[in-house]
């Protein structure tokens, strides 16, 4: 069996029109979507990361404000502007972008986020909201697997689902998500780390693989039943003398044998990427929208 390919790029784009029309109702009714993007330093990954975000917001009509701060920014500072920014009625989502320099405690700055602006869903109050099943800023790249999926018309009910990773941001959310007693959930999930015994054999039975381990080559062709279907969230770079950068991007599933496999494949990348930011714009949408009905 070849796989069919999860075109992440078109299913992003047909949600990104969706929310389009949501922006345009919304300013029909004086409220314009405005999401701040906080970033600390010039980190050049995080840098493109930001102006993808913020260019982004603008093809969909969600006014971007931009806060760009040197490395050497003080905690009390970012706190200020932070606390400035929820206080900000224009402003619908802060997204202070990660990592941030050494010196700042992170975990601090995220607590200090309005959990009613906070985009990210990395806020204790929206993941413990999550996890009990409450309405909650939901966090962008699990948000978007489950997208991805549902708009593959892949059947999460039932299914037998293992995730490959356990952080704060993909592994953990994702696996929550997907036992929620809900539509969008209902499977059963096996999550595996690095003290798995044998992430093959778990693989193995699962309808679905979700790989976010940040490894090349963690899902190999022999570790997936015929017919999976196979999400890749990671990214890595490997070094290719080919290119003018000197490296490529790839995921952590072998796609070239894996594919030959499963039934439904998500590339690196192409696949989870694009449907990150999309899910960013979606809880903006969603906070500008809440503010009609408070
Ligand atoms: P992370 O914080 O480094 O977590 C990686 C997780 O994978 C950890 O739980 C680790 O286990 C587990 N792991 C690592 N190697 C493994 C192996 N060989 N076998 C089994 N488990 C293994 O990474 P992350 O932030 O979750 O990101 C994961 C990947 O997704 C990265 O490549 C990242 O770049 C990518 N990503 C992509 C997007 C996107 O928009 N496409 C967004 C976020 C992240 P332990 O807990 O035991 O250490």
């Amino acid at each position: 069996m070849t796989a069919k390919i999860i075109d992440g790029k078109q299913v992003a784009a047909q949600m990104r029109d969706e929310l389009k029309e949501k922006v345009a109702r919304l300013k029909t009714k004086g409220v314009t979507p405005g999401l701040a993007v906080v970033l600390v330093g010039d980190d050049p990954a995080s840098k493109s990361y930001v102006t993808a975000k913020e260019k982004a917001c603008e093809e969909i009509g969600i006014y971007s404000d931009d806060n760009r701060l040197p490395a050497d920014t003080s905690d009390k500072d970012l706190l200020a502007l932070v606390d400035k920014l929820n206080k900000n009625s224009k402003i619908h989502g802060i997204l202070v972008q990660l990592p941030l320099p050494k010196h700042i405690d992170e975990d601090k700055v995220l607590l200090a986020i309005d959990p009613k602006k906070d985009v990210d869903g990395f806020h204790p109050v929206n993941v413990g909201k999550m996890v009990v099943g409450q309405d909650a800023y939901l966090p962008c790249t699990p948000h978007g697997v489950i997208q991805l999926l549902i708009r593959s018309k892949v059947t999460l009910d039932g299914a037998e689902v293992v995730v490959v990773g356990r952080s704060n941001i993909v592994g953990k959310p994702l696996a929550n998500m997907l036992i929620q007693k809900s539509k969008t959930g209902n499977a059963t999930v096996t999550v595996c780390h690095t003290r798995t015994k044998n992430i093959a054999e778990h693989c193995k039975r699962a309808d679905i693989i979700i790989a976010a381990a940040g490894r090349p080559h963690t899902i190999t062709a022999d570790m997936v039943k015929d017919g999976a279907v196979v999400i890749d969230v990671g990214v890595n770079r490997v070094e290719d003398a080919t290119k003018k950068n000197g490296f490529r991007l790839v995921g952590d599933v072998d796609f070239e044998a894996v594919k030959e496999k499963a039934s439904l494949i998500t590339p690196v990348p192409g696949g989870v990427g694009p449907m990150t930011i999309t899910m960013l714009l979606y809880n903006t949408v969603q906070s500008a929208e809440k503010t009609l009905s408070q």
